[in-house]
């Protein structure tokens, strides 16, 4: 028997416990992984709160990051003591995730852990900073080098955000931080590597269709207001990486700023990211992140403090990265 965080829905609301479990309850798959850590990402906020409709079927173990090690596998790839990550593909919204002692998990969804990285900064990187990564590799394939001026980042104090802007400051770039707490979290930006903090509430102002030219590029983990302001101060030929909804899935845009300025609009999904691209993008991570980054914006917690955290980033009152010790 292991322990785990188990969701369940009782007339319409979730309800999440830490039980045992017994590892025949646990769903297919090829590999079987002792979990180290996990992390909690928005979605898992959503999940455990019962905000978002992000659980597909009851009982569910939340969880859409993990790390650990593997115990049995049937698929050549990996071997018992392999230590292996995993992020996204549905794993804690349709299939039992990371907020476990224990995962059986798809050969196919796991990533071996890079050599110069341990468990626990895999998770304080997790599906966020994946996404904050694969953000910032968008703007690099759009061809904006960090001479063509400021790149902003909205959401800024949440775990993607965070890992924008200390991933752009990395590279060079210019970064001006959007956040909704900047007396709060103003600070630790800088830190990251902000050149300079904008108050979301600027961004909140109905947006005009196009109004003075600002940003050379941007990461939006916001949507909504948020992201039409931003599309409509974006540079001739910007580009856009866009994210996420944390203010809103709508987008009150009009099409100026792409048929007059020449301004891009990339999505970023990291959830069905293929395999070469995710690997490439954790070991960019290695490479890029500083030491610094896993002591200035992460706190662990352990399962039983779980509930309480997930209220708080549906909340928008985390900062930076929270892991999970199993
Ligand atoms: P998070 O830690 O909660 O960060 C979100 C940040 O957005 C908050 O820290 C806050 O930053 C800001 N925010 C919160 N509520 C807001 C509101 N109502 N209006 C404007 N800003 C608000 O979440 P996360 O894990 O970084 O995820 C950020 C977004 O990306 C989420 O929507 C998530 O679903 C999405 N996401 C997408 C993918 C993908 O594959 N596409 C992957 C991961 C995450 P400040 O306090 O600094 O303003």
């Amino acid at each position: 028997m292991f322990k785990a965080l188990v969701l369940d829905q009782e007339e319409k609301q979730t309800i999440a416990d830490i039980r045992q479990i017994d590892e025949s309850q646990l769903p297919e798959g090829e590999v079987l992984v002792s979990v180290d850590y996990s992390s909690l990402n928005y979605k898992d906020g959503l999940a455990i709160t019962g905000k978002g409709r992000i659980v597909r079927q009851f009982p569910m173990v939340p969880g859409i990051d993990l790390t650990g090690r593997v115990l049995e596998s049937s698929d050549d790839r990996y071997q018992a003591g392999d230590q292996v990550v995993l992020t996204g593909w549905g794993v804690g919204e349709g299939h039992w995730g990371g907020m476990a002692e224990k995962a059986r998990l798809k050969a196919d969804w796991l990533v071996p852990l890079p050599a110069n990285l341990d468990g626990k900064q895999a998770m304080m990187i997790g599906t966020a900073g994946l996404t904050a990564m694969l953000c910032v590799q968008a703007l690099v394939d759009a061809g904006v080098t960090p001479d063509a001026g400021e790149v902003l980042v909205t959401g800024a104090s949440g775990g993607v955000g965070s890992v924008a802007v200390t991933l752009l400051a990395q590279l060079g770039y210019q970064v001006a931080a959007v956040t909704g707490r900047s007396a709060e979290n103003g600070p630790l930006l800088k830190e990251l590597g902000a050149a300079r903090i904008i108050e979301r509430g600027e961004f909140e102002e109905p947006a005009r269709p196009l109004e003075k030219q600002v940003w050379a590029s941007a990461v939006d983990t916001v949507g909504s207001k948020v992201l039409a302001k931003v599309l409509a101060q974006m540079d001739y030929n910007g580009a856009v990486a866009a994210c996420g909804l944390a203010g809103g899935f709508d987008l009150p845009t009009t099409v100026m700023p792409f048929i007059l300025r020449n301004v891009r609009l990339q999505g970023v999904d990291s959830v069905s990211c293929p395999f070469e691209r995710r690997q490439q993008a954790w070991q960019r991570l290695t490479e890029l992140l500083p030491a610094s980054y896993y002591q200035q914006a992460c706190r662990e917690v352990e399962l039983e403090q779980v509930a309480e955290c997930a209220e708080a980033i549906t909340n928008g009152q985390i900062t930076g990265r929270v892991v999970i010790k199993l």
